[in-house]
């Protein structure tokens, strides 16, 4: 079967150049620039650059960006006061902070005390429970890039049987509510379900978010189906990996994502669409 890439590099950069358009569109009507913040804690190098490619991003499509780093000592009392702030100044239209934070911080206290309307990654239990109740407002950044890829196929969705590997609160979870919104017959799969292959030998679409280099075997996969990789592995080659065998999985699948190039460049690209939404509610 000759499978078709969907290529995540161009569609992120045709959705980046619609973001800039629009942000002229708004300056032009006399509005502000939307504004993101970036908070960085510790001395994480994968971190500084997810944060340099974020601010870098900005600047492209014309957003203000602010990056905030913290070194790994900083209170927890510190940063809630930092996003109180930037919840109360209005130059400020989405508020990022990088994760994982160090042991001694609260994530979920931090995220819960972001502005819902602020919260661009889509983290806010207010935002997830917004979509898995159908009434998205912001909606979680990887998973929404994941949709965008999908209907970039043209494939309607409605019906489909959807297998989703890993159940995490920033993948799994938030996709699985995406693909049921979609009207899809979604299973999620995770450590403890048994015989993964099973689930994922039925699938139309399969959604690989598990954190293992080639998890998903070429065996697997229901000739035709539509094969979304959002692992990033970091092989000992050097090289990145995805979460599933490409070559052997490409023989029988029909859309394709590759690693890299796939849901990647997505991710950012969701996260300006994102700050370019919050600007848009907080003008309203
Ligand atoms: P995670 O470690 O938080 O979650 C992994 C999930 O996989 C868990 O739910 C776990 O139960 C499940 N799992 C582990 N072993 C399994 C097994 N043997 N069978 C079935 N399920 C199993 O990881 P995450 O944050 O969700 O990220 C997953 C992958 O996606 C990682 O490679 C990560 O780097 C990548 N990622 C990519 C992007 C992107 O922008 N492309 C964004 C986020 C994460």
């Amino acid at each position: 079967m000759t499978h078709q890439i969907i290529n995540g590099k161009i569609i992120a950069a045709e959705l980046r150049a619609s973001i800039k358009k629009q942000t002229a569109e708004r300056l032009s009507q006399g509005l502000a620039k939307p504004g993101l913040a970036v908070i960085l804690v510790g001395e994480n190098p994968a971190s500084e650059v997810y944060v340099r490619n974020k601010c870098a991003a900005c600047e492209e499509v014309g957003f203000y960006s602010l990056s905030k780093s913290f070194s790994h000592g900083v209170t927890e009392q510190e940063l809630l006061e930092l996003i109180a702030d930037l919840n109360n100044n209005s130059a400020i239209n989405g508020i990022l902070v990088q994760l994982p934070l160090p042991e001694h911080i609260d994530e979920e206290k931090i995220i819960e005390a972001i502005d819902p309307l602020k919260d661009v990654d889509g983290f806010h239990p207010y935002n997830v429970g917004r979509l898995a109740l159908r009434m998205p407002v912001l909606r979680s950044c990887t998973p929404k890039g994941i949709m965008t890829l999908l209907k970039s196929t043209s494939i309607p969705l409605e019906g489909k049987e959807a297998v989703v590997i890993g159940a995490s609160n920033i993948v799994g979870r938030p996709i699985s509510f995406e693909l049921l919104m979609a009207r899809c017959t979604v299973t999620t799969c995770h450590s403890r379900t048994v015989n993964v292959k099973e689930h994922v030998q039925r699938a139309d679409i399969v959604v690989a978010a598990v954190g293992i280099p080639g998890f998903v075997k070429g065996d697997w996969i229901k000739p035709g189906a539509i094969v979304i990789d959002v692992g990033i592995n970091r092989l000992e080659s050097g090289k990145l990996a995805g979460d599933i065998d490409f070559d052997a999985v490409s023989e029988r699948a029909n859309w394709i994502t590759p690693v890299p190039g796939g849901v990647g460049p997505m991710t950012i690209a969701s996260l300006l669409e994102n700050t370019l939404q919050a600007a848009q509610l907080q003008s309203q």
